[in-house]
């Protein structure tokens, strides 16, 4: 009886912390009467299913541009969209540990399927210290252990191709009259994944140097899949501090392997990888996480495929 009280407050309590953490700017779209509603946590998932479920299903991405998805959590709105929704497509890996929660939260009549779409990918584990956001404090990772998964999947194209694989395969699910749609844009969508990945294959084979030196910890499926090695200033959350020693260890690493640019991202502050520039007088550039765009990046029209395409270049360039 007792046990059943407490269950019966938990779920008011648990929905008015989400509903307080609920400002801020909005999420993108709304429901549609008689289409497959999809709902996407951030934006390379928005991007895929979007291309994917073309006319058939009206795609509403979660994350507003330019907020990075490390510190968001979901609006009351958010709920209420995502009780309606056929499809709920989230990351996983560790990167919303709201999720769980979120879930529980929603109306008990919804009928909302939720896929974790970098299923399938070999997840990378890391000993990463800092204290980060990933898991959260409900998330099923915070068992104490000092292991956390790597949740930047989509950096690489290659796990990018996995991930629109499961993104068609749950549309063509929720949708089977449409599967022939489905089928068709995701063909489209991996053979420009494919085409990505063997430009990344080939070029960065091409270039002597291997090491790159990143503000945020994001690069490490990208660095696994194409022969590079990541040294991050911060931790996997991009608002982690990093240690003092820390820094000094990179600045000699920069001299000693003779790097010549520090890479930043532009949806977080660029202040330590320009202090650690400025220190080892070398310069910075671009290497872009795809977290998420900003109003300029949609102003260019610029996606996925584009942002990629500009980090290969970078990355030619600073490597070469
Ligand atoms: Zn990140």
């Amino acid at each position: 009886m007792l046990f059943k009280k407490i269950k019966g407050l938990a779920l008011p309590l648990m929905l008015l912390t989400i509903l307080l953490s609920g400002c801020g700017p909005k999420s993108s779209g709304t429901i549609v009467e008689g289409k497959v509603n999809v709902v996407t946590t951030f934006y390379p998932i928005y991007e895929f299913a979007k291309e994917i479920g073309g006319e058939d299903a009206n795609t509403i991405n979660l994350l507003p541009v330019g907020v990075e998805p490390h510190d968001w959590t979901p609006r009351s709105q958010d709920i209420v969209n995502t009780s309606k929704a056929q499809l709920f497509l989230y990351n996983g890996a560790g990167l919303e540990g709201w999720v769980p929660n979120f879930l529980k939260g929603l109306d008990s009549g919804s009928k909302v399927q939720a896929v974790e779409v970098s299923k399938g990918i070999d997840y990378i584990m890391t000993d990463e210290e800092e204290d980060h956001d990933h898991g959260g404090e409900n998330g099923e990772e915070a068992s104490g252990d000092s292991l956390h998964t790597d949740p930047h999947t989509w950096v690489s194209p290659k796990s990018a191709l996995i991930m629109a694989e499961n993104i068609k395969n749950s549309l063509v699910e929720a949708d089977p009259a449409h599967k022939e749609g489905y089928e068709e844009r995701y063909g489209k969508v991996a053979e420009r994944l494919k085409a990505l990945d063997a430009r990344f294959e080939s070029e960065l084979a091409k270039v002597p140097n291997k090491e790159i030196v990143v503000s945020h910890q994001a690069f490490a499926y990208l660095c696994r899949d194409y022969g590079l090695t990541q040294h991050a200033i911060m931790g996997l959350s991009p608002d982690a501090e990093p240690r003092g020693q820390d820094l000094v260890k990179l600045a000699e690493l920069v001299k000693k392997e003779n790097i010549r640019y520090i890479f930043f991202e532009e949806l977080v502050s660029d202040k330590l990888a320009k202090t650690l520039a400025a220190e080892t007088g070398v310069s910075t550039m671009v290497l872009n996480p795809v977290e998420g765009l900003t109003e300029k990046d949609q102003q260019n029209n610029d996606n996925y495929f584009t942002l990629m395409e500009k980090n290969l270049q970078n990355l030619i360039l600073a490597l070469k």
